[in-house]
């Protein structure tokens, strides 16, 4: 695939080449022409001087166009997000699944009226008149994404700010930019007028930071780690700033858990997309009443998840995102057993392909559990009861998500209420989701703003208030 970035429907023009490699197999995938400092220039003032603006019906027949033309190609998306990520190939036509949800549910939301009515003869100061509000789009947003749903992260961000009229320069991760690219185009085959996206990749000191610092820009969506993130709070100065940044969500199993859901849940959210989701269940917390019986099927359970060829359609398990990512993983569980923990499966490594391990008696203080671990691995520690759950639970720097084993409401409530968290799922994994959902989380796994295709569309508005005499 020969594939470049875009000036607002321009392919750029310029002899930096990045190479898109397998993480697999290292076969060359892609190329990339890259951007410069002058082609951000281009696409700031080509998103400030817009076009005709957008009709709600515009917006709607833009996006469900490219919903319908994404289902066409389904098969080319997949492929392309598993060749360039390492993803399994089933986890990549599952992402295409949800690309489309967001599209659909961006396209329904934009046809809607977002405004409210006030009434002001309310109170003895009141008097006869109404309050109206209505959301104007933010002139211009840059979206940085991350590599870990190389289609998914990136439509999250283009179709709530395209579903209210705001333009976006897209900074995609360099590590799985052709996906994002092969979007882009369909976009602008769907009917989006060129000056909404520009979609640019280069060096982090000529693209992404100008964008982040540029006073013209109103709004920096940006999804991705932690160190990174915060760094963008510091530099982005005046200027909305959207953190969606790391996690290290537990699956919290209680004594009377049902051991079949935990153990599904458990595998699931260890390993699915080669345990690169920022909702993937990074710490198993057992009751330690039952730790043995949960193993037990646990086990053979996460046996059946196989690692291997992302291209194979009965792999499981892909490759993590490159092979400095899978020594960094090896390197924590090395650490983890010197400080007492067993390895009871899996644990080798060959390139960027790191089998699913499942890692028992993980001290409470080692790396593997107290900062994110991003690849298939299963720490398993226990618990005494749920006041030592909680406090486990609460007990990282991070505070996205959270799923809980349990059949008593009474504990389900008090987790509900008692987790320093954004979400509390209760008989399911940390990352169950719809995508108009709420989602994102607090502490350092973000500010608290959420997004989901709903709440991203306010993020990239600003709410206007007009009143008349009524
Ligand atoms: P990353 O290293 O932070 O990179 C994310 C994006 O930021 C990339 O596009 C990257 O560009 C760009 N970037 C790097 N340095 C930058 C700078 N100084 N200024 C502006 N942008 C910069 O994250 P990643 O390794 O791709 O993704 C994994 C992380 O994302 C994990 O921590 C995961 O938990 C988190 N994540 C969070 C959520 C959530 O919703 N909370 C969802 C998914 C993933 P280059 O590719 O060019 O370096």
């Amino acid at each position: 695939m020969k594939m470049t970035c875009y000036v607002a429907g321009t392919a750029i023009q310029s002899d930096s080449v990045l190479e898109v490699k397998s993480p697999y197999d290292h076969r060359l995938v892609g190329t990339v022409t890259l951007a410069n400092a002058s082609h951000v220039e281009q696409a700031i003032q080509a998103g400030l001087n817009g076009g005709k603006a957008l009709t709600r019906y515009d917006r709607f027949s833009i996006l469900d166009k490219a919903r319908q033309l994404l289902i066409a190609r389904k098969d080319e998306f997949a492929q392309t997000i598993s060749a360039e990520s390492g993803l399994a190939i089933r986890e990549a036509i599952y992402e295409t699944g949800r690309a489309h949800d967001v599209l659909m549910f961006a396209a329904m939301e934009s046809l809607k009226d977002d405004g409210q009515i006030f009434s002001c003869d309310i109170s003895p100061q009141g008097k006869a008149r109404k309050i109206f509000t209505l959301r104007e789009p933010l002139k211009l947003a840059a979206c940085i994404t991350p590599f870990n749903h190389p289609l998914n992260q990136v439509v999250h961000k283009l179709a709530p700010a395209l579903a209210v009229g705001t333009p976006v320069i897209l900074k995609p991760s360099e590590k799985t930019p052709l996906t994002a690219i092969l979007l882009t185009e369909l976009l602008y085959e769907a009917g989006l007028p060129h000056y909404m996206l520009s979609t640019l990749l280069g060096p982090t000191a000529e693209i992404a930071e100008p964008l982040v610092k540029d006073p013209r820009i109103d709004i920096i969506s940006f999804t991705g780690s932690v160190a990174v993130g915060k760094r963008i709070a510091g530099s982005a100065g005046y200027k909305k700033v959207i953190l969606e940044l790391g996690g290290n969500d537990p699956l919290i199993i209680m004594e009377d858990a049902d051991i079949d859901t935990a153990v599904l849940l458990a595998a699931e959210g260890s390993f699915r997309n080669s345990g690169q989701r920022c909702t993937a269940v990074k710490r198993i917390l057992v009751h330690e009443k039952i730790k043995a019986a949960f193993l037990e099927k646990f086990l053979p359970k996460a046996q059946t998840y196989r690692c291997g060829d992302p291209a194979d359609p009965d792999t499981k398990v892909g490759t993590v995102i490159d092979e400095p990512a899978a020594v960094y993983l090896e390197s924590v569980i090395h650490k983890a057993v010197e400080q007492g923990a067993k390895v009871l499966l899996g644990g080798k490594r060959k390139g960027a392909l790191l089998e699913p391990t499942v890692i028992d008696e993980v001290p409470r203080d080692a790396q593997m559990v107290v900062q994110e671990s991003f690849g298939p691995l299963a720490p398993i520690l226990t618990f005494r009861d749920i006041d030592d759950a909680i406090a486990l639970s609460n007990s990282t720097a991070y505070g996205l998500s959270s799923g809980i084993v349990t059949k008593n409401m009474d504990y389900a409530l008090r987790f509900i209420k008692e987790l320093k968290v954004g979400t509390v799922n209760i008989n399911e994994v940390p990352g169950y989701r719809i995508e108009s959902s709420p989602f994102g989380g607090i502490k350092d796994s973000g500010l608290g703003i959420k997004e989901g295709v709903i709440e991203a569309m306010k993020c990239f508005t600003y709410v206007k208030t007009f009143s008349l005499p009524w």
